[in-house]
This record gives C-alpha cells, structure tokens and sequence, in this order.
C-alpha cells in the first residue's frame, strides 16, 4: 500500500506515459504506476546507493524488471534522449533541490511533457522556475497526511501567452479581497481560488510560525533593523488578511 501522497501524485500521471521518478527511493512510486497501467515504462532514479539498491530489491520482488530500470546517478543525469520519457516525476524534497535538479538538466527536458512535482516546502521557488522555463501550471493539489502538509503540482507545455492565464497581474477572490501575481505564486494561483482546509492550515501555522519569529526578531533601534521588521510585520499581516477572507 503506498501513501496517499504518492496516490495524488499518481493520479496526475496521464495514463499512457513514459514515467522517470527521480530521487524515487524505495521506486513505490513507479512501481505503483506499472501496476495500475499508468505508466507503459519507468525509470527510478537515485542519487543515493542504500535507496538505489532498496529501488532495485522491490522491483524485483514486484516482478516489475522488464518495464523498470533502476539508474544510479543525480537528477536528471540518469536520463539520456533515446528514453523518450513523457513525464518526470520529483517528489519529497524541498522545492530549491527540485529546482536545481531541473535547472541542471534543462536540455532532457526537451520532449519531457508533463512535470509532476511535490516540494516538502519552497513551492513559490517551483512554481516561478516552472513559469520562467516554458511550463503551465495545470492542476494543484494541497493534502495532509499523518500530520504533514503536501502540495502536489502538475504542469504541462505551454505558450508564453498562456502563462497569464494562470497567474493575471491581479486577481479577485471569491471573498472580494484581490492578491497580486506574486501572491499567486506564493499561495498557489488554483489552491487559492478553491481553498482547502488543508490549506487554511499551512497558512494559519504559517501565521503563528511568523508570529514567534517577529517577536523574536531583534529589538535594536538601527533603521535596518526597524525597517527589517516593519517589513516582516507587514507581509505577516497580509498572510493573515487572506486566510481571514478565506475562512
Ligand atoms: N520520491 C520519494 C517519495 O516522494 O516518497 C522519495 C522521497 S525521499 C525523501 C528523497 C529521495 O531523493 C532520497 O531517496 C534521496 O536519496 C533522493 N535524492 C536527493 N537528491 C537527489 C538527486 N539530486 N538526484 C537523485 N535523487 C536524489
């Protein structure tokens, strides 16, 4: 049985697909996605030898061999152009180490059409490298499991023009307040238009996270400290009024 993180993540894969799962682990993941018919052939990829020999050990015992090659080697790295891979698939890490991994393998993407990504944090990180390399946003999805929050973000392919589609320079919500194209980023532009409780969640505990911080931050009188705080004091008050508006 696997999680219902990787479930979500699985249900993003359009069927039919060539799947690379890149830092895959144990390879649930592409394991799940043979057995379903998801996926027609996938790759696990490991940078790590323990997980790598762990991927190698379960798709075996799943009798999955024929359909799954377990490649030792960092990120993209272990991908060349005669895989034909369809969709990439990077999942549990934080979103700056999924932006490296894409940003260095920048030229496997080539035929790559669909990203399914699931940063731990520094979603907004994904999402801006998503936009700035040609990518749409084409679902999200927020979760929470055993106690963890998970965002789950697929994009596919897109025109420039396309871009402003998902992310307009400002946009109004349901509950009338409008956020700019930089808080679409930040809260994610469709997890924001339907908000979830898990959602509100992040967002409320990120409010009390920033709140200790601010009280915590320096009490010195420099202007740049002044000013240090005013401004962290004001993006707190902003977070608070959206997810007020949104309750
Ligand atoms: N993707 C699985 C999941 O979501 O359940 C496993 C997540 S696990 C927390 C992260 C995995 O990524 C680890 O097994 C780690 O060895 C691997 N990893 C980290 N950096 C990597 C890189 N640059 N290339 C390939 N694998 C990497």
């Amino acid at each position: 049985r696997i999680s219902r993180r990787l479930l979500a993540i699985a249900s993003y894969v359009k069927r039919g697909s060539r799947v690379a799962d890149i830092g895959s682990d144990h390879a649930l993941l592409p394991i799940y996605l043979i057995q379903q018919g998801i996926a027609l052939h996938a790759w696990a990829g490991e940078v790590n030898l323990g997980p790598m020999r762990a991927a190698r050990r379960n798709v075996q015992a799943y009798g999955q061999s024929e359909h799954i090659e377990v490649r030792h080697g960092n990120g993209l790295d272990v991908l060349s152009e005669d895989d034909q891979v369809d969709c990439i698939t990077i999942a549990g890490m934080g979103g700056g180490l999924i932006v490296e991994i894409l940003q260095a393998g920048r030229e496997k993407l080539a035929a790559v059409k669909q990203l399914v990504l699931q940063p731990n944090v520094g979603e907004e990180a994904v999402r801006r490298w998503l936009v700035q390399n040609g990518w749409k946003l084409e679902t999200e999805e927020i979760l929470k499991e055993d106690g963890k929050i998970y965002e789950i973000l697929s994009a596919v392919r897109a025109e420039d023009a396309e871009i402003g589609d998902v992310y307009p320079d400002s946009l109004t919500l349901s509950c009338g307040l409008a956020v700019t194209q930089d808080e679409l980023f930040q809260y994610g532009p469709y997890l924001i238009q339907h908000p979830a409780s898990a959602w509100l969640e992040k967002w409320q505990s990120e409010t009390h996270k920033m709140e200790k911080i601010l009280v915590n931050m320096a009490q010195s009188e420099q202007p740049e400290a002044i000013s240090k705080r005013e401004q962290f004091a004001h993006r707190l008050q902003r977070i608070k009024e959206v997810v007020h508006c949104l309750q």
